[in-house]
């Protein structure tokens, strides 16, 4: 019994003298890590499908352990990603994410779309608002949707001086006081964490926010997505770096 799968290649290491363990996440099965036999040869068929951030399909034979990946054709190489450093920080941030926040062979729907809609946001460029949009939306599929709009705490229908709390949503200002590691979410921020969550993902494009609460998105997610995660991301060092220098 062979499947055959879209997925998007979330990792890929070495394996002997020639194989790969290619790490997918694919429509119909969710994260599969999968042996590519031979495929660091030089005129190995499946050499290009099995790179990072290649989006294609797949035709596995399920093993007892790893399944081995025997064929595959490319829907879109990922190359723009790869040839771009700042765009392989990002893309190398979001796919390992995704793979700490998931466990194997158990799909969750609407990630497989959020994950390709993503790529494709960073192969025109727009980083910072794609990764937040990536954030907020991958924590809403895995059952951690930020409340927005109710205090956490009491319930309270909020207007104004909002808190951002790390268990994954607002606080009032009365609440807040017993929540230390909560951060001021100012209204700017706050709207823009709304449509990244809420609108079409292909329209997010039209927004241009300022750079201040872009930066304090930034600062609010990490600490949220830091809470749930169980250790800190190899990829967040480099992107750290590259957004420094910038
Ligand atoms: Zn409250």
């Amino acid at each position: 019994m062979t499947w055959k799968t879209e997925g998007i290649v979330l990792r890929v290491r070495n394996l002997g003298e020639a194989d790969r363990i290619v790490t997918l996440y694919t429509k119909e099965r969710g994260k599969l890590s999968t042996v590519a036999r031979g495929a660091r040869r030089i005129r190995n068929r499946l050499l290009s499908p099995t790179q990072v951030f290649t989006h294609g399909r797949y035709l596995i034979f399920p093993g007892k352990g790893l399944h081995n990946l025997a064929q595959a054709e490319i829907v879109n190489s990922g190359q723009p990603i790869r040839d771009d450093l700042e765009k392989l920080a990002y893309a190398s941030y979001i796919t390992e994410l995704l793979d700490a926040l998931t466990v194997e062979e158990d799909p969750i729907e609407r990630v497989f779309p959020l994950l390709a809609a993503t790529l494709a946001l960073l192969e025109v460029g727009r980083l910072g608002l794609a990764t937040r949009a990536f954030e907020l939306r991958l924590m809403r599929e895995l059952g951690y949707e930020p409340e927005l709009y109710h205090c956490l705490s009491c319930r309270e229908e909020l207007q104004t001086r909002v808190f951002f709390s790390e268990q994954g949503g607002v606080l009032c200002e009365n609440c807040v006081v017993h929540d230390s590691a909560s951060m001021l979410l100012t209204n700017g921020t706050w709207e823009l964490m709304k449509k990244l969550l809420e609108w079409d993902l292909s329209r997010i494009t039209v927004l241009h926010p300022a750079p201040s609460n872009e930066q304090e998105l930034r600062r609010v997610m990490r600490r949220y997505l830091d809470y749930r995660l169980e250790y800190p991301l190899k990829s967040l060092e480099f992107l750290e770096t590259l957004q420094a220098l910038n």
